[in-house]
């Protein structure tokens, strides 16, 4: 095979050889004996400084690492070959290399391997030291590895978080839940205020009603004791007014004081040992006048048992008086209601109260809600009775007190009214004193005389009817008078008055049936005035579309009735 390069030029292939090497002696120094362009310009090192020079005086160690050991690394190495003269292939070295300005070192890894040149007959003439430079390789797996476990210390404290965020989603869910809830008891409570200040509201424009009526009842009295010097009866009849409106206003403070009492539970009952015949026998007493007034008859059915119980003895008796004075005001004149006491049979060791009335009647629907404060089946017709809706509702509190309950019972309207009330017998239950109620008034005179008018007074209320006809015949006019809605549309038809003043809370049919039933068969002859305890627009407006020519709100002073007249 032909020679193609001359052994003189084999340097010089060397050091140009596209690779870095390094020719190192087999001695004790390691003496550099070669060197290639490449590994100079790696090492930034000149060929003249370098060769013939120890390999570790050129190459030592950086002082900066101390824990450096690639000198010793590779002395070992070279070490092996000689021993062996096998190429040894050693692990990437840091090996730093000293900058070209002596000023410290740059950090470089290399991967070296070391092999013998053997000589013709087999000896070891050199090593050659080849490097490749893998620090930029190094740096990569470095910084892939700070990368990875970043990234995997990412998605561990991503799962936690994924946990964590599950976890507070469901807690969000529980609070959002327990939120729904309160929002919604927050409108239920919001509804209930609403309704609570409604019903205050309407309370309170009833109640200065209720409070106008007797004293519109009392001013009418002392002004026609002002007109003249009444005779001996006549004073007698008035001072009567008064009496029964002082004790109508009594009454209804005292009703109010007990509800607003039993509302703030603020009730104590005075419970004693009892007899329920006597709490019967001392609420008939209660309301025998009433009774008498209503022309209404009373019968009663005792059982003949044993009725001792502990209670509240002035509170039951309120709560039967009320139940009696109910039924004499939703009765019509003349009617009859039963008291009976007996045991309740189903119930050993119960009693039973029960007050039935052939009277008005409650329609079902009314049946429960009347024990409610205020609420009344027709409020129009029966505040005009004298009621403010309170009675039932302070019978149930006193009954559940004594640990009993109560309920109304009816056909319906037309079919009279059944109160039953049951209560634990010489056991426990009661609460403290009140009172009933039964009617109210309101009258108004007129003063100035005007021209004699024939009047027709319908009014249901005595004291009122009583008050407008004196006031009335005091001025002169011919006045003639009925108590309920039949009769004074049979004397509005007979007698053709000039001016009929007329009730709305009228029985048997009220003021605005009375006026379109009038209207249909005298025309327009009589004046209607419809004369009611409420001045709303809207009990306004229903007055003249039931054919009145006016309405008057009660009270009507003595000035408002002589200018009506005077139209
Ligand atoms: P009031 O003072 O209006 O009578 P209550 O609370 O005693 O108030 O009664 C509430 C309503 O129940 C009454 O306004 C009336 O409409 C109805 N009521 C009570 N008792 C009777 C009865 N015996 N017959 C017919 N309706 C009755």
């Amino acid at each position: 095979m032909a020679n193609f390069i001359l052994p003189e030029h084999y340097q010089e292939v060397f050091e140009a050889l596209p690779g870095t090497f390094l020719l190192v002696l087999p001695d004790p120094d390691f003496t550099i004996a070669g060197v290639s362009e490449e590994y100079l310009r790696a090492t930034l090192r000149q060929r003249d400084e370098i060769i013939g020079r120890p390999l570790f005086e050129i190459f030592p160690d950086n002082p900066d690492t101390p824990d450096a050991n690639s000198t010793r690394n590779l002395s070992r190495s070279l070490q092996r070959v000689i021993a062996t003269r096998q190429r040894d292939v050693m692990a990437v070295q840091r090996y730093d290399v000293r900058r070209a300005d002596g000023d410290g070192f740059d950090v470089r890894f290399w991967s070296p391997i070391n092999a013998p040149v053997l000589g013709g007959d087999g000896e070891l003439l050199c090593i050659a030291h080849r490097v490749d430079n893998v620090t930029e390789y190094v740096r990569l797996t470095e910084e892939y590895a700070k990368q990875r476990s970043i990234s995997e210390s990412l998605s561990a404290d991503k799962v936690l978080m994924e946990a964590e965020i599950v976890e507070r989603s469901r807690d969000l869910d529980k609070a959002n839940h327990r939120l729904q809830l309160a929002n919604t008891e927050l409108s239920e409570y919001a509804r209930r205020a609403r309704d609570a200040a409604t019903n205050k509201d309407e309370f309170l424009a009833m109640l200065a009603h209720e409070l106008r009526n007797p004293l519109a009842a009392m001013t009418s009295a002392l002004q026609l004791w002002d007109i003249g010097t009444p005779d001996e009866a006549r004073q007698q009849r008035l001072l009567a007014v008064c009496r029964r409106q002082v004790q109508n206003l009594t009454r209804l403070v005292d009703d109010l004081l007990e509800m607003s009492r039993i509302d703030r539970g603020a009730v104590a009952l005075r419970r004693v040992r009892l007899d329920l015949r006597d709490i019967v026998d001392n609420a008939m007493h209660a309301v025998r006048e009433l009774f008498g007034r209503h022309r209404l008859t009373m019968s009663t059915n005792i059982a003949p048992a044993d009725f001792t119980t502990y209670g509240d003895s002035t509170r039951l008796e309120q709560v039967l008086a009320n139940l009696l004075a109910n039924a004499a005001k939703y009765s019509d004149p003349g009617g009859q209601v039963t008291l009976t006491l007996e045991p309740v049979p189903a119930r050993p060791g119960w009693a039973r109260i029960d007050v039935t009335d052939r009277g008005r009647g409650i329609p079902a629907g009314k049946l429960e809600d009347i024990f409610d404060v205020f609420v009344q089946v027709d409020p129009g017709i029966d505040r005009a009775r004298g009621g403010l809706g309170i009675g039932l509702a302070l019978v149930r509190a006193i009954v559940a007190l004594h640990g009993g309950t109560v309920r109304a019972e009816s056909e319906g309207l037309g079919h009279g009214s059944r109160f039953i009330v049951e209560l634990p017998l010489a056991s426990e239950a009661a609460p403290e004193d009140g009172a009933n109620d039964d009617e109210r008034h309101a009258v108004q005179p007129p003063r100035s005389p005007t021209h004699a008018a024939k009047v027709l007074v319908v009014e249901d209320n005595p004291d009122a009817r009583d008050m407008l006809f004196s006031l009335l015949s005091a001025f002169g006019h011919s006045v003639t008078t009925a108590e309920d809605g039949i009769e004074g549309l049979q004397k509005l038809l007979d007698m053709q008055p000039d001016i009929a003043i007329i009730d709305i809370g009228l029985p048997a049919i009220d003021g605005f049936e009375l006026a379109r039933r009038a209207r249909a068969s005298v025309g327009r002859k009589t004046r209607l005035v419809a004369l009611t305890g409420y001045a709303s627009p809207a009990v306004q407006s229903a007055a003249l579309e039931a054919g009145f020519d006016m309405h008057v709100a009660k009270p009507c002073t003595p000035e408002k009735l002589a200018s009506i007249l005077a139209l």
